[in-house]
């Protein structure tokens, strides 16, 4: 609550960011009757949990959980969403802010079917971001198969060139507005829900781990993809420097967190996500050796360590306790030798393995670049929740590392606590 007691001038909330924590926001607040703006910067909802392929610890595709909110949000005319959008300035304070957003043009209006056939047509293709560059999509593109909205989207790369008019001659709809520009819209609300999230740490910068060295080391964010039935291989697991089936892989846990010179905290999901992601390489290969290299194996809660047991059951799973020290690529097969030492025997280890999964964590999203507000973050650019001065707040992610679970019943009480802000007297 805030310690202004003048009455609110708006009764209206913007929720920041349509990831899970956004989406769980914007719906608890619209469903006991707020008038909602819900803001995006990706042409899509969902955040990174679109990019999963299944979800810990129950395994199911997160789409289904997906699927539901994004019917709730179009039956909700409470919830205005804004895709390709992005906040450009906040000001005022509890109870009163005049935002500033900028829309980017999509190309594609709302007549759009999704029939596909601006895609056909296009013959230029560009990295799909989506898939971490790991494949390429037409200049027109849906983002993902259950994207919402369901509208294609013309990148801007495409615009000018003879692709962009091949596309509006295809539809058959009138979808394709080549002349739609960037509008600015301001806004007034009386509470501000910043639901920003995170990016995956940036491997490359590992030095030690030799990410973007060595064909055959991604993060785990790229096995997601790679897992995916709409995946860059289709859902199955090759490594991609001949697309051989991986007899032997090995998983190197805390890369970038839990590091002074990197991220100096701990990531929460990534010890989760690499048992996970032993399911997904267990049910695609039988035999596969998966090794695991730790500091502590974080499985918070009894659901997780249930998870955990579980896969220790695996007698091809090995678990070695000790921070891998470097990696080194056979120039002939391309396979990887990591090398750490053995934090119970106290030996140098050496595991020799086909390919390797950095278990990379979670940067807030405001950590490089901050967020048009009068915010306080911590010394690692996650937002702090400022309840003595009330008004705007941070949920999910943005706030800290959090699985989907936590990130929905902390999204949830800042529903609340944007609602309080509203109806104080
Ligand atoms: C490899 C891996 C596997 C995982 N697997 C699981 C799992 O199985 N189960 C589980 O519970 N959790 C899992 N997680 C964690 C899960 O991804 C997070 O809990 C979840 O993404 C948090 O959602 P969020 O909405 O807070 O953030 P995000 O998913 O990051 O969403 C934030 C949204 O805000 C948007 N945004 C950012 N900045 C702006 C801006 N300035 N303006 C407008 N929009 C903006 C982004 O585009 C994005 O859509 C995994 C994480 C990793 C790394
Ligand atoms: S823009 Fe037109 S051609 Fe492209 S998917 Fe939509 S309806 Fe089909
Ligand atoms: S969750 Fe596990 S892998 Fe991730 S930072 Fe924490 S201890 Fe390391």
């Amino acid at each position: 609550m805030t310690n202004n007691k003048t009455a609110p001038a708006s009764g209206s909330i913007l929720v920041v960011g349509g990831g899970i924590s956004g989406v769980t926001t914007a719906l608890e607040a619209a469903e006991v009757g707020y008038e909602v703006f819900l803001v995006e910067k990706n042409p899509f909802l969902g955040g990174r949990v679109a990019q999963l392929n299944q979800y810990f610890p129950k395994l199911c595709p997160p789409t289904c959980g997906l699927e539901i909110n994004f019917r709730r949000i179009k039956d909700n005319p409470k919830i205005k969403v804004f895709t390709l959008a992005n906040v450009e300035k906040v000001e005022g304070t509890a109870g009163n802010y005049n935002v500033s957003i900028k829309l980017s043009p999509r190309y594609i209006n709302e007549n759009c079917t999704c029939c596909g056939d601006c895609s056909s047509v296009c013959q230029m293709e560009i990295s799909n971001e989506f898939n971490f560059g790991m494949n390429k999509s037409k200049g027109a593109y849906l983002p993902y198969e259950m994207a919402f909205p369901a509208r294609y989207v013309i990148s801007p790369q495409i615009i000018g060139t003879e692709d962009a008019k091949r596309c509006r001659e295809a539809c058959k709809y009138n979808a394709v507005d080549l002349e739609m520009e960037t509008k600015t819209i301001d806004l007034n609300v009386g509470a501000v829900v910043w639901a920003t999230g995170w990016e995956p740490y940036d491997a490359a910068k590992i030095d030690n781990l030799g990410f973007g060295r060595y064909k055959n080391i991604i993060t785990n964010m790229m096995m997601e993809r790679m897992a995916s039935t709409n995946g860059p291989t289709k859902g199955k697991i090759l490594r991609p420097s001949d697309e051989k089936e991986p007899e032997s892989i090995a998983f190197v846990q805390c890369a970038g967190s839990r590091d002074e010179n990197h991220l100096p905290y701990c990531s929460y999901i990534c010890c989760m996500a690499s048992l996970k992601q032993t399911t997904y390489i267990r049910e695609q290969y039988p035999d596969a050796r998966i090794y695991i290299f730790y500091i502590d194996v974080r499985a918070p809660g009894q659901r997780y360590e249930k998870f955990y047991k579980k896969i220790k059951e695996d007698e091809n799973v090995f678990f070695i306790k000790g921070k891998v020290a470097e990696v080194k690529e056979d120039s002939g097969t391309q396979n990887i030798t990591v090398v750490a030492e053995n934090a119970v025997t106290g030996e140098k280890t050496l595991q020799n393995v086909e390919m390797v999964v950095l278990a990379t964590g979670m940067q807030p999203t405001a950590a490089d670049v901050k967020l048009p507000a009068d915010l306080k973050y911590d010394e690692n650019g996650f937002i702090i929740n400022d309840f003595e001065k009330g008004g705007m707040f941070a949920s999910g992610c943005a706030n800290k590392p959090a699985d989907v679970v936590s990130s929905n019943q902390n999204a949830t009480g800042m529903a609340l606590k944007a609602i309080q802000t509203l109806v104080r007297r």
